[in-house]
């Protein structure tokens, strides 16, 4: 044997490729909705998105980001000192190591949250991250995507949230929560789109229906008028 040939024994083992994500952006901000609404929060927000609602305010986390390792999103989370996470995107869910990700901020001691957009299967989610996934109503353009299988793996901490842009759309989440009694397993959100529906007039459609949802507006848009890095 020629002595320079390598033995399977003395090749060292391939490292094993790091378990990455690609990140747009990673800030810390208030909370703007769902339930943790006004906690300091740290936001890792995940590149991509296969869906494209009308009226999304995120476009600009659908392309470009950096890879980051896990463990580094994690440490880098930390130094923020901030209980409250939320991992958004995009639909950070495009990602299928988003699932670590989110498993190794719970370990870490984090209240976690995940936005996500009810097209992607959630079943592999770590249940003790809150869920807050919406359900396109049909002016989003994006209604057809809805993963209604998702409805099962719902946990009573998690929040299913309608953005409504019309008086259709809001008759269709009615129909929706009625149909499959939403308010009894989570808690539903009921958002309007900015410069679509006025929230006086969607706060009064709710209440003149006697519906069990929870209204809210967007803090962050209040604050910061949307400004990226809040
Ligand atoms: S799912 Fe979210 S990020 Fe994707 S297009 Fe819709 S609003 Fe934008």
């Amino acid at each position: 044997m020629n002595g320079n040939t390598a033995t399977p024994a003395d090749v060292p083992p391939v490292a094993p490729v790091a378990d990455r994500l690609r990140i747009t952006e990673i800030f810390h901000s208030v909370q703007g909705e769902a339930d943790a609404i006004g906690w300091p929060t740290v936001f890792v927000r995940l590149t991509g998105c296969p869906l494209r609602c009308v009226w999304c305010d995120t476009e600009y986390s659908f392309h470009g980001g950096q890879w980051h390792d896990i463990d580094t999103i994690v440490a880098h989370v930390a130094s923020f000192v901030a209980k409250h996470v939320c991992v958004t995107g995009g639909e950070p869910l495009a990602q299928k190591r988003c699932l670590a990700l989110l498993r190794k901020l719970c370990d870490a001691g984090h209240e976690v949250s995940l936005e996500t957009s009810g097209a992607l299967d959630v079943s592999g989610v770590d249940p003790r991250v809150r869920k807050v996934m919406d359900l396109k109503a049909p002016d989003s353009g994006e209604s057809a995507r809805n993963l209604w299988s998702n409805l099962d793996h719902l946990l009573p901490h998690d929040q299913v949230k309608f953005v409504i842009a019309s008086r259709g759309d809001f008759e269709w989440a009615r129909d929706v929560v009625r149909e499959h009694a939403l308010d009894q397993r989570v808690m539903p959100l009921f958002s309007p789109v900015w410069s679509k529906v006025q929230p006086r007039e969607l706060a009064e459609w709710i209440l003149a229906e006697r519906l069990p949802v929870r209204f809210q507006l967007q803090l962050h848009k209040l604050l910061w008028n949307d400004a990226a890095g809040h």
